[in-house]
C-alpha cells in the first residue's frame, strides 16, 4: 500500500529559504542528521535500561557513508527506528513546523545579522535539504512486529511513504546529493565535517567503516580518574600548535544549569593571538561553535578548552542570548570558578603562581579591566612585581610603601616603569633614595591597568619614574635648599634653551641634591597619558 499526501504548510517553497538562509553553513546537514542518529541510539539504550525493550541491543554505531556513484550520503543508525506513524508524526509533523518555524522567523530579517543566528540553529531533519534534491528515510522501528517503512521527498511539500525494505532495527536517511552540493561527495570533505563537529559524540561514529571519534573525551570522566598527563594531551588535542597550557579546571555542574567542561590557562606569550584557539561550546558532546562570545565573560575568552551544555539556547539570536538567565548564570559560575582556582594556586603554591604570572596576569588584569565584579574576586591575588623581580599582593605592596612613598596631598604615591631599559637610570636614581619602583611593562595592557588600580585603590597615585624629579613625587617632609643661586639657575637654563631649541618644552632648573643624576627630562604623567590615550583611541 502506498500512501501520498502534503505536508500541510502555508509557505510553498521552504526550500530554496532553507538554503538561502544556511547557505553559508550547509555543513551543518552531516550534525543535524548525526546528532539525530545519535539520539536514536541513546534512546534505545535507555529502553533497554529499563526494561522496555528486550530485543538485543547490538552494537549502536552509526555509519555514515558516501556512494560516490550513486550520488548519495548515507547516514545508517540501530537505534529506535520509526514505523509509519511515526515518520508521519515526527518528520512530516514535529520536524516540519520546526522548519516553518524557523522561516517565519527568519524570511524578514537581513542577511548580514541572520546568518550568526542561523550558524547556530539547529534545523533538525530538515536541514538535509540544504544539499540534497531527494531524501529518503528508510526505517525499521524497535517496536515490536514493526513493519519497515519508507518515505520519499524531493524538496517541495510533497512527500511519499511506502513500506520499506529493511531487515534491522534502526534508520537510514540516504540523501541524493544535489548539482551544486556534490562537494560533499568527497570522503575528506565529509571526514572534516565528522572532525569539526562529531569528533567526541558518545557513540561511535564511522566514516565508510572508520571509526572518526572519541566518545570519552576527558570532560566528561570525573576528575579523580585523570591525571595531568591527559589534561596535557587533550589539550594537544584540541591545539596541536599550541604551547602547553599552564593549568586547568575541571568544570562540572548540573544544578541550576548542566554544565561540563575543561578550562585551560594558556600560555602567554608575545604574539599570542587572541583570536586562535578559541574555546569551544558544545551540546551533549556535539560542537556546536567557537564563537563564545555571548556565553563566556570577555576576558575569559583568553581561556581555552571546552565548554559543554545542553542549557545554553543555541537557536535565538546573540542580544537574547545575552540576556538569559541560563546564560547568565553560567558566566556567573564559570567566572567564580576561574577565580576560585587563581586563588587555590596562589595559597597552595606561591612560587609557581609567581612564575605564571606573566601569563596569570595578563589573564587577572583583563579580567579586572574588563569585569566589574572580577577584581573583588582577584585583588588578594593580583600581583606587583617591582624592579628588582620581587612580587607583592596589593596589600603587601602597599604596606612596604606606604611608610616612606607619599605625596603632600597624603596619598600613597606607586613608582612604576613600564620601560625599563629607557628609564633605567630613573629607576636607579628612586632606587638610590631607598625608594621602590614597579615593573609595569606589558605593552598590551599595563598602561590601562595603571589607570585602573589608581581609581580602585583609594589614596593612591601612580607616577613613572620619569613624571617629575623624586622629591617633587615623594613629599619627604624635609625642606631641601637649593645649591643654586638664581643667577646660577637662569644661566643654566640659557644653555639648556639654546641647546635644546624647542619651545615646547617647559624648561626647568633646579639642584637635585640627593639625585645622582646632574640633569633629568621629566614628562608630566597627566599629559603622558593623555596622550597614550590619544595614541590607543586612534584619535
Ligand atoms: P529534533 O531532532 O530537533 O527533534 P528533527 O527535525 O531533527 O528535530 O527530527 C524530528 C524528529 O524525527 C526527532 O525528534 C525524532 O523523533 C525523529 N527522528 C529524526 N531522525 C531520526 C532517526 N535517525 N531515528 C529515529 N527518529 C528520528
Amino acid at each position: 500500500m502506498q500512501e501520498k499526501g502534503t505536508i500541510s504548510v502555508s509557505t510553498e517553497n521552504i526550500f530554496p529559504i532553507i538554503k538561502k538562509f544556511l547557505y553559508s553553513d550547509h555543513e551543518i546537514f552531516l550534525r543535524e542528521l548525526v546528532a539525530n542518529a545519535m539520539d536514536a541510539s541513546q534512546k534505545l539504550k535507555r529502553l533497554a535500561a529499563i526494561g522496555e525493550y528486550q530485543g538485543e541491543v547490538g552494537e549502536l554505531k552509526v555509519q555514515v557513508s558516501i556512494d560516490e556513484e550513486a550520488g548519495t550520503i548515507t547516514v545508517s543508525d540501530a537505534g529506535i527506528g520509526m514505523t509509519a506513524e511515526d515518520i508521519k508524526k515526527y518528520i512530516n509533523q514535529v520536524a516540519f513546523s520546526g522548519a516553518t518555524e524557523f522561516i517565519e522567523q527568519y524570511k524578514d530579517s537581513d542577511q548580514g545579522d541572520s546568518k550568526e543566528i542561523i550558524g547556530h540553529f539547529g534545523m533538525g531533519f530538515y536541514s538535509a535539504f540544504m544539499v540534497a534534491d531527494k531524501v529518503k528515510i528508510v526505517s525499521l522501528s524497535h517496536k515490536e512486529g514493526a513493519e519497515a517503512a519508507q518515505w520519499e521527498c524531493e524538496g517541495s511539500t510533497e512527500f511519499e511513504i511506502s513500506p520499506g525494505e529493511k531487515k534491522e532495527r534502526g534508520t537510514d536517511i540516504v540523501l541524493q546529493v544535489a548539482e551544486d552540493s556534490k562537494e560533499f561527495l568527497n570522503k575528506a570533505r565529509l571526514r572534516g565535517i565528522l572532525d569539526k563537529y562529531c569528533k567526541f559524540l558518545p557513540i561511535t561514529i564511522e566514516l565508510d567503516g572508520e571509526q572518526i571519534n572519541n566518545t570519552t573525551p576527558i570532560w566528561t570522566k570525573s576528575p579523580s580518574e585523570l591525571k595531568d598527563e591527559d589534561y596535557l594531551a587533550f589539550f594537544k588535542e584540541l591545539y596541536p600548535m599550541s604551547p602547553d597550557p599552564l593549568f586547568w579546571i575541571h568544570l562540572n555542574v548540573d544544578y541550576p544549569f548542566n554544565l561540563t567542561g575543561v578550562l585551560y590557562f594558556p600560555k602567554i606569550t608575545n604574539n599570542f593571538d587572541l583570536y586562535k584557539d578559541k574555546i569551544q561550546l558544545y551540546s551533549r558532546q556535539v560542537f556546536i561553535t567557537d564563537e563564545v562570545k555571548d556565553v563566556v565573560p570577555e576576558f575569559l575568552m583568553l581561556l581555552r578548552g571546552v565548554i559543554d551544555s545542553p542549557d545554553i539556547p543555541l537557536n535565538v539570536s546573540r542580544s537574547y542570548l545575552q540576556s538569559d538567565a541560563n546564560v547568565k548564570k553560567i558566566n556567573g559560575y564559570v567566572t567564580r570558578k576561574v577565580a576560585d582556582k587563581l586563588e587555590e594556586l596562589f595559597k597552595k603554591e606561591r612560587t609557581a603562581f609567581e612564575e605564571k604570572w606573566e601569563s596569570v596576569g595578563f589573564f587577572v588584569k583583563y579580567g579586572i579591566l574588563s569585569d566589574e565584579k572580577f577584581y573583588d574576586k582577584a585583588k588578594n591575588i593580583c600581583l606587583l612585581k617591582n624592579s628588582e623581580g620581587k612580587y607583592f599582593t596589593l596589600d603587601e605592596y602597599r604596606e612596604h610603601i606606604q611608610a616612606a612613598q607619599t605625596d603632600k596631598n597624603e596619598n600613597v604615591v606607586y613608582l612604576y616603569s613600564n620601560d625599563p631599559d629607557k628609564q633605567d637610570a630613573y629607576i636607579s636614581s628612586a632606587r638610590k633614595q631607598n625608594y621602590d619602583v614597579l615593573l609595569l611593562d606589558n605593552q598590551m595592557i599595563d598602561s590601562h591597568f595603571v589607570g585602573s588600580l589608581e581609581s580602585k585603590i583609594p589614596n593612591s597615585s601612580f607616577k613613572r619614574v620619569d613624571a617629575d624629579t623624586m622629591d617633587k613625587l615623594i613629599d619627604t617632609g624635609t625642606e631641601k635648599e637649593s645649591v643654586l643661586s638664581e643667577e646660577e639657575a637662569t644661566k643654566i637654563k640659557e644653555v639648556f634653551e639654546k641647546t635644546l631649541n624647542n619651545n615646547a618644552l617647559n624648561l626647568q632648573v633646579e639642584a637635585l641634591p640627593t639625585d645622582e643624576l646632574p640633569v633629568v627630562i621629566t614628562v608630566p604623567e597627566f599629559m603622558r597619558r593623555a596622550q597614550e590615550m590619544a595614541k590607543t583611541s586612534g584619535m
